[in-house]
């Protein structure tokens, strides 16, 4: 797989899961194979996924990132010895930490649903001009940076003011539901044949509806710079297939 194909959220998943440390082996900088360049996105989420565990009392080491091209068999051998033991002295996770099951269980979870509004937040606000990984260090090192996911991990809905809103339109959905089923934070109104509604004063503006809905209908709009629509009334929300009209004999 990728490294870039790693995303923020499976990090957190494996520590949620049980593993005490994550380790990402990309591919060397500059040395993609595609035409992605998805380690440097790897490597934003690695400096995202250490602020998270810093944020929740996790000792940031516990994530690290490598190249390792795939002829450097004893690179990648000596790396994970070097991981594995580091991770061994740490312990389990939350011990040393001084956090119990239950504190970590819900930093996690914390966390694990800021996924998708964090990479809206990072897309938006965390790229970097010239891709290199000194350009990525000295952005998660600036101090605005720094104090941006601060304020983002301490409340997410301060800094989702300023990002895009979303706008489900009544005219094109259809009442799937997929939106409403992947909403992170159960921000969606609606049910079946019924147009969705989004909770405006909840929705932490993170971008999964605009994505889960199938381009097909393209019924979710990414709103900047304009209000955002009244929702529809819920008495008009009821999707009533349009009868055809009968043949004329
Ligand atoms: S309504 Fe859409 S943008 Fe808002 S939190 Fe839910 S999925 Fe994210
Ligand atoms: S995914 Fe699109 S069409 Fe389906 S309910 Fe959501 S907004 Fe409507």
């Amino acid at each position: 797989m990728c490294s870039g194909r790693v995303d923020l959220a499976f990090l957190i998943r494996a520590l949620a899961h049980g593993a005490d440390g994550v380790i990402i082996g990309g591919c060397w900088l500059g040395e993609c194979h595609y035409v992605t360049e998805g380690n440097y996105d790897a490597l934003a989420n690695m400096h995202l996924g250490k602020k998270m565990l810093e944020h929740i009392g996790l000792k940031p080491e516990r994530l690290r990132i490598e190249w390792i091209s795939a002829s450097e068999g004893t690179r990648f051998a000596e790396i994970m010895t070097d991981f594995s033991n580091e991770i061994r002295d740490l312990g389990p996770l939350g011990e040393i930490e001084g956090l119990d099951a239950d504190a970590l269980k819900a930093g996690l979870e914390s966390v694990g649903k800021m996924v998708p509004q964090l990479k809206i937040l990072a897309r938006e606000k965390l790229q970097v001009q010239v891709k290199s990984e000194e350009a990525y260090t000295k952005l998660f090192e600036n101090e605005k940076t720094i104090q941006l996911l601060d304020d983002f991990l301490a409340d997410p809905a301060s800094v989702a003011e300023d990002l895009p809103a979303y706008y489900i339109d009544p005219e094109l959905c259809v009442g799937c539901q997929i939106c409403l089923n992947k909403c992170p934070i159960q921000g969606i109104d609606g049910g079946k044949k019924t147009i969705h509604v989004i909770d405006q004063d909840v929705c932490t503006h993170c971008g999964t509806c605009f994505h889960a809905c199938p381009p097909r209908i393209g019924a979710v709009r990414r709103i900047t710079n304009e209000p955002i629509p009244p929702p529809i009334p819920e008495e008009e929300r009821a999707i009533v297939k349009k009868k055809k009209p009968a043949k004329q004999p």
